[in-house]
């Protein structure tokens, strides 16, 4: 699946948002490794801190099927605006990939990557066994 695509899939899944409070439409369209695609919107909630992003969504998503590997994401809003920080952490324990980020015209407002979102992340190796990568596999780091 090619960019444009991907962006075409986050502006579908943009328009299912739960967002009567910010109005704000996300949509996020996430491409695995494995050729399968995953989207998230945002849900808003009264209670605001119960809210969760587009992102967040479709990666949590992704994680719940088993698949743990990316090459892209691709962002929508309706100004082009980059991922929270909050999705920024999530997303590079997940990474790295790719990350497009575009308005809800398919206009692309930036192409970046996870570890350029969020240079110098925390992470938490001891949270993994020794030699264990993220997905669980055998580490291929040296
Ligand atoms: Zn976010």
């Amino acid at each position: 699946m090619d960019e444009a695509q991907l962006v075409r899939e986050a502006i579908a899944v943009a328009q299912r948002a739960y967002a009567p409070y910010s109005r704000y439409l996300v949509g996020a369209a996430l491409l695995a490794k494995d050729g399968r695609l995953f989207v998230g919107c945002n849900v808003e909630n009264a209670s605001y801190g119960l809210t969760v992003c587009a992102e967040r969504n479709a990666i949590f998503h992704a994680v719940a099927e088993g698949c743990r590997q990316f090459d892209r994401l691709a962002v929508v809003t309706s100004d082009g605006g980059s991922p929270c920080g909050a999705c920024r952490q999530v997303l590079h324990e997940l990474g790295p990939m790719d990350v497009v980020i575009a308005k809800l015209d398919g206009t692309i407002s930036l192409r970046t990557s996870t570890d350029e979102l969020l240079p110098n992340a925390f992470t938490f190796e001891t949270g993994r066994r020794p030699g264990e990568d993220s997905d669980g596999s055998e580490s291929r780091r040296p």
